[in-house]
């Protein structure tokens, strides 16, 4: 017989998936993988299916699919498979998991439609046979005849046609004369005309002109909107008339995006010949994909040692071996630099997802991959779940970096999912960095993945000298305490002279940390946060960088009412006037989040520093990744201790990064450089060993301290934090819950905690944490999923407890 049912994951906070009835029409249409329109108590969802069934759960009340929203199922089965994993391994409801891989469901919206009750007919007839009417009722019984004449469940946009419409629609609602459901529509979008070549067409191209077209559509653009091909291919629109009708030309439509043209039609990537560490690199990875079963492998290379040729040869190797492959970098900005890269090599088959797409366009883009037009996927994060089949190569770029993990559920680290998609799909994953995590490099040393090394940078350029500044020695010479140390400012000054750049890291925004009053000490809180708020100058007001409250800046302390507030503490901002001021002359630019909240504002100012418009360019972290420019000579670190004083077990580890990446920024071109690193720790080891980048010495001090205080590699860390807007709430849960672990602790697994989190106070709720570690991960999984089945049981709310699993940040 055929299955009747299917199991369904639906994006509501249940770590649990549903059973629905598929009615004979849909018989064919729900396979696994495809999205579904369900019934969810009075709504629709949309929801996945994961698996079809002939068993019905027993003693409940099953309801049936709706609709099929997709003729191709969105999700492969491998990626199936990949979601039920993350759902377990995350501790993650597996509809929210789902929901995470799906693409955005553009083609449909939610609507709410009423219908008549019993109670509504009854009330209708009624109110036609009462004499005297109030306006009110007079309102109601228009809408109840209005359900009358048409005899169907209305939509309730229509009803909020009729004079009072809405309000009587709410009255009979909450009397129960009318009841509402929620249903979807496909959505009517504006579309354009889309034009390919036609695969099929047998004769070759017969003109110039049709030559020219053939060679945009099929290799070098792939599809194209009709304007977007007449433009490029610079031929006339009866041309592509003619065309269609011969049927070398195929058109459809779809809907309209304001799409951004990424690449640039006459780009021409660069054609190095690869050195030896390269060439040695790129034949590994080959006789990987030529085994053609999972390996993982870690390329660990030097600031500026090439590591993207290596890429670009891997994807090529993979589309030779007919599979897919997948990038993903480590931010937006990144993908539209590699992006450009791939389509300039491999053509129409390159597609580009990242979260900042519209969603239109995005989906677009989605399809493509999943109908196997795009082969090659260039991405942030979630293009981890790109719908590509017989993928057999995996490239993490910067696989230590922190974008990649999501800081809502589902808690996923796109790094560690990107291994097991490989492991899943038999395919080669290969990590890139030139500061792996410690996790990363613990596995390639025991073997686990494979180690590529690039000792050197290209061409053999020298790594840039860096030079440690003791600010404590600095102030007993000048006593000065100016942002820029002597030194610092001497190359600064030098480099204006030279005509050459300066690239300064301050890795903190705004103008002051904090306001401090002078005589009782308080600073100025965040109402909902337990965070001292940040002075921004150019807005003249104090924001919370957690949650955005913002207020004015008080002249009196808010406590004491003292006039002698003062501020403390310099960011970016402040650094940027500080410039200013000191070199008058020169063109200075700021990269944060303040001064670029889009994409174009980024690459406005990536640009003219680039393009050397600018001299001087000061900025956080925002300014230490990736970039390849050529002119800069000297990096100046104001200040490198912002993050070693942070309560987390990777402060040291952030650190050390953060340095060696934004030195890797020097002297990349012709031009040597130079690294100066401010600081008030000079002996600290990250610094120290950041300095001589000297990563080996670094990974084993540091692998040291993570041994003796359990922390990864060596131990599962999960972090449970408790929360509630009430504070009697967050307590009563938290001691319910370390009751529940306090029998499993032991064996192993570390239990510490409850204890305040580090932000005890966020977005008005309290917050207390639970620190679990484990030697194996299996024992953490398990207990982590008995004290959620706890919690259910014990009606803890399921947004009060989060989980995180693997977590990157503790704060
Ligand atoms: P990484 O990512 O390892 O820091 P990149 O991949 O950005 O380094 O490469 C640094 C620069 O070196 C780029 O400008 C790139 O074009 C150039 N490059 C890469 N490989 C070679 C090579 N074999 N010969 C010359 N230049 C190269
Ligand atoms: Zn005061
Ligand atoms: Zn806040």
């Amino acid at each position: 017989m055929a299955p009747n049912f299917c199991e369904v994951a639906l994006p509501v906070p249940l770590r649990q998936t549903f059973t629905y009835a598929v009615p004979a029409a849909l018989a064919d249409s729900v396979v696994p993988g495809c999205r579904v329109v369900v019934p969810m108590r009075h709504r629709a969802e949309i929801g996945v299916v994961l698996a079809l069934t002939d068993r019905a759960p027993e003693g409940k009340q099953i309801r049936e699919v709706v609709e099929v929203l997709d003729p191709l199922p969105a999700l492969t089965p491998k990626l199936v498979e990949l979601g039920r994993w993350m759902a377990g391994y995350y501790l993650s409801p597996p509809g929210e998991v789902f929901r995470a891989m799906l693409p955005p469901a553009v083609e449909v919206r939610a609507e709410r439609v009423l219908n008549l009750t019993p109670a509504g007919i009854q009330q209708l007839h009624e109110l036609g046979e009462q004499l005297n009417r109030s306006d009110a009722e007079i309102a109601e019984l228009a809408l109840l005849q209005l359900f009358e004449v048409e005899g169907k469940p209305l939509r309730e946009i229509q009803l909020r046609r009729l004079p009072g419409g809405a309000a009587a629609a709410q009255r009979l609602l909450r009397r129960g004369c009318l009841e509402a459901r929620e249903v979807t529509r496909r959505r009517k979008s504006r579309t354009q005309k889309i034009v390919a070549w036609n695969p099929a067409a047998q004769e070759a191209p017969s003109s110039a002109a049709e030559e020219k077209l053939c060679e945009v559509l099929t290799a070098t653009r792939g599809p194209l909107p009709l304007a977007h091909l007449l433009a490029q291919a610079g031929v006339s629109r009866s041309v592509v008339s003619r065309l269609e009708s011969q049927r070398k030309l195929i058109s459809w439509e779809e809907p309209l995006a304001a799409e951004e043209d990424l690449f640039e039609v006459g780009f021409e990537p660069p054609a190095n010949v690869l050195n030896a560490g390269q060439q040695r690199a790129v034949d590994e990875i080959r006789a990987w994909m030529d085994a053609g079963e999972f390996t993982a492998g870690l390329l660990y290379g030097v600031t500026g040692s090439g590591k993207t040729e290596v890429y670009l040869r891997s994807v090529a190797a993979a589309l030779e071996h007919g599979r897919a492959a997948l990038v993903l970098v480590p931010e937006i900005a990144l993908t539209l630099w590699v992006g450009r890269l791939c389509r300039a090599l491999f053509g129409a088959c390159v597609a580009v997802l990242h979260s900042a797409l519209p969603d239109a366009e995005r989906a677009r883009e989605w399809w493509r991959v999943r109908r196997g037009e795009a082969r090659v996927v260039v991405g942030t994060r979630s293009a981890v779940f790109a719908p590509l089949e017989a993928l057999g190569l995996l490239i993490v770029d910067e696989e230590q970096e922190s974008s990649y993990k999501q800081e809502e559920t589902p808690r996923y680290n796109g790094r560690d999912v990107a291994i097991l998609r490989a492991k899943l799909e038999g395919a080669v994953a290969l990590l890139a960095s030139a500061t792996p995590s410690m996790e990363s490099f613990h596995n390639a040393r025991a073997g686990k993945y494979h180690l590529l090394e690039l000792a050197a940078r290209v061409e053999n350029r020298p790594l840039a000298g860096v030079t440690v500044v003791d600010m404590r020695e600095d102030f007993r010479r000048t006593h000065r305490a100016a942002p820029l140390g002597e030194t610092l400012r001497a190359a600064v000054a030098a480099r204006l002279a030279q005509g050459t750049q300066a690239l300064l890291l301050m890795n903190r925004r705004g103008y002051s940390w904090f306001v401090l009053c002078r005589s009782c000490g308080a600073a100025v809180q965040c109402e909902n946060c337990s965070i001292a708020l940040t002075f921004h100058k150019r807005r003249n007001l104090l924001i919370c960088h957690y949650c955005g409250f913002t207020r004015p800046v008080p002249r009196k302390c808010l406590k004491c009412e003292s006039p002698h507030v003062y501020f403390v503490g310099e960011g970016a901002e402040q650094i940027e006037e500080y410039l200013h001021r000191e070199y008058p002359e020169a063109r200075i630019a700021r990269l944060d989040r303040d001064t670029v909240r889009t994409k174009r504002e980024y690459q406005k100012i990536l640009g003219a520093f680039a393009a050397g418009k600018l001299d001087l360019l000061v900025g956080t972290q925002m300014v230490a990744k990736g970039h390849d420019f050529q002119r800069v000579t000297l990096v100046g670190v104001v200040s490198a201790d912002l993050q070693l004083g942070l309560p987390d077990f990777r402060a040291a580890e952030r650190t050390f990064q953060l340095l060696t990446q934004v030195a890797g920024r020097a002297g990349r071109g012709a031009l040597s450089g130079e690294v100066l690193v401010q600081t008030y720790y000079p002996e600290h080891y990250a610094i120290q060993l950041a300095a001589r980048q000297d990563y080996a010495s670094f990974f084993e001090k540091e692998l040291h301290f993570r041994r003796l205080m359990h922390y990864p590699p060596f131990a599962a860390l999960a972090n449970v934090i408790v929360r509630d807007t009430k504070i009697e709430h967050a307590i009563r849960w938290a001691r319910a819950i370390e009751a529940f672990l306090a029998p499993h602790a032991g064996h192993g697994l570390r239990v510490l905690g409850p204890a305040a989190a580090p932000l005890a106070r966020l977005k008005r709720e309290y917050r207390f944490q639970f620190l679990l570690k484990a030697p194996k991960r299996s024992q953490l999984t398990r207990v982590l999923s008995a004290c959620l089945d706890f919690c259910a049981q014990k009606e803890i709310p399921s947004n009060a407890v989060l989980v995180d699993v693997d977590p990157v940040s503790l704060l």
